[in-house]
């Protein structure tokens, strides 16, 4: 059995029941096989593979907190400090009711690879919880974060671990978790990274993944001699991501036709009106349904279906394995060119393959959705400074990191004769970075 088929097994069989870490996995060593097979023998006596595989540290516990009519209530909190290679571990805190650990160490994988492709000194992690912030109170959300705080404090710092945001962890929580650890630890540090702009936070990172997102697209088309100018694109999601992949498509010139929720979703062939889109979601925190109101020429329907809406670019913005094998093939009959991943791991292994031999450009998560782990680095730089950037400023060094980023994983499919495939280049070229640094550490 080959280097990488043992390592895959074994992780299945080690892991039981964390299909998505599987997933995960698979994806990352298939694409690697080029590299592996060609050091067999010295990767397989350091068991390099293994320890790759294998978190250096995992944390699971206890969240109690309060509710509002005065129950208590208790949740699982997670971290996975999963790589510190090339810098402190680094990577967002997930609270939805899916987390699991399976789905955390997912996360906390890919982020070792994302974070070697931004260039930037930051090691792979990963955390969050089961609890769901939806309909409750702020002051139920800040009982929970208070705890999960006082839990997670022990073990993360400015130049140990660093977390930030992610799906159902935005601005409010990350202030309310600022400040808890605050108060545990008398320091005013860059512990986490997505903090509010008056006490820490960087211009421009609200923006960042989203906008990164449109970046990494439009230099891979301009590479291919087109433009975003005058395309029609789908978005998936009306988070965080959604949002600003939104803006910043519409800023190029494309026409972004749909976003969605986990209950519907919306076409509006006018083009997505940003603005009706952000006072909802970021001001009410309402569902899609109200997208209506603001715009009556648009439809909205229940459940799935952003996928089915013929476009050029397909965007999903929104969670994992939300565009599967009939999406795929819904896209590529409907004509798409390119898909690229602003959510981790939106698409399916089968659905990804479809779209590669049918000729759409593929850019997977770890690559297209970096700016905003990168921004993250740059508000740790400028807190270690003392100091903020503009916006221009902090958007310049994003859009660079995302240029430089497509053709550091563009020259690396072409080296291994792998022309086209980002998938391969991705992988490759963050592994190569976190490799060398692992061999000059020695076995740790
Ligand atoms: P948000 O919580 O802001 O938004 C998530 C969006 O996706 C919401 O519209 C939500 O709908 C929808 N969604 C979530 N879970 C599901 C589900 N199970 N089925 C259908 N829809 C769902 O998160 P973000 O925008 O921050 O994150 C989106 C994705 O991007 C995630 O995969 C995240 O890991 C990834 N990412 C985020 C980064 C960031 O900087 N924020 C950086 C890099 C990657 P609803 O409101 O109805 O739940």
């Amino acid at each position: 059995m080959s280097y990488v088929d043992e390592v895959i097994a074994k992780v299945i069989e080690q892991n039981p029941a964390e299909p998505e870490f599987h997933q995960a996995v698979k994806e990352v060593l298939e694409s690697l096989r080029v590299v592996v097979d060609a050091n067999e023998e010295a990767f397989r006596k350091d068991a390099l593979l293994e320890r790759i595989v294998n978190p250096e540290r995992q944390i699971k516990f206890r969240v109690p907190w309060v509710d509002d009519k005065g129950q208590v209530q208790v949740n699982t909190g997670y971290r996975v400090q999963f790589n510190s290679a090339i810098g402190p571990y680094k990577g967002g805190l997930r609270l939805h009711p899916s987390v699991n650990l399976g789905i955390i160490k997912f996360l906390g994988f890919e982020q070792i690879f994302k974070n070697s492709l931004t260039g930037l000194p930051i090691g792979g992690g990963k955390g969050g919880s089961d609890f769901d912030p939806k309909g409750k109170s702020d002051r139920e959300v800040m009982a929970f974060c208070q705890s999960f705080m006082t839990e997670l404090s022990k073990y993360i710092g400015a130049d140990t671990d660093v977390p930030a945001g992610d799906i159902g962890t935005g601005a409010r929580e990350i202030g309310y978790m600022f400040g808890q650890y605050k108060r545990l630890k008398g320091v005013f540090e860059g512990v986490l990274t997505g903090k509010g702009l008056t006490y820490g936070g960087s211009l421009a990172r609200t923006e960042a993944t989203g906008y990164g997102l449109l970046y990494i697209v439009d230099e891979m088309l301009k590479c291919h001699g087109d433009t975003l100018k005058g395309k029609t694109v789908a978005v998936s999601g009306a988070g965080n991501v959604a949002i600003y992949a939104t803006q910043k498509a519409q800023q190029l010139g494309a026409k972004v036709v749909t976003v969605s929720d986990s209950t519907g979703w919306v076409y509006d062939p006018d083009g997505i009106d940003v603005a009706a889109l952000k006072e909802i979601k970021e001001v009410k925190r309402a569902r899609l349904t109200e997208y209506k109101n603001y715009r009556p020429n648009s439809e909205y329907h229940d459940g799935k279906g952003v996928w089915t809406v013929k476009v050029d670019i397909a965007l999903p913005c929104a969670t994992q394995n939300e565009l599967n094998l009939d999406d795929a093939k819904a896209l590529v009959a409907n004509g798409v060119m390119a898909v690229a991943e602003g959510a981790n791991m939106p698409t399916t292994l089968d659905a990804t393959e479809y779209l590669q031999k049918n000729g759409v450009y593929f850019i997977p998560g770890k690559a297209a959705n970096a700016g905003g782990v990168a921004t993250s680095a740059l508000e740790m730089s400028q807190n270690s400074e003392r100091l903020s950037w503009s916006f221009e400023e902090v958007d310049s060094k994003l859009k660079d990191i995302m240029v430089n980023l497509y053709h550091n994983i563009d020259d690396a499919a072409k080296k291994y004769g792998f022309e086209g495939n980002y998938v391969v280049g991705a992988n490759i070229a963050g592994f190569e970075k976190v490799v060398d640094a692992m061999n000059a550490q020695g076995i740790v």
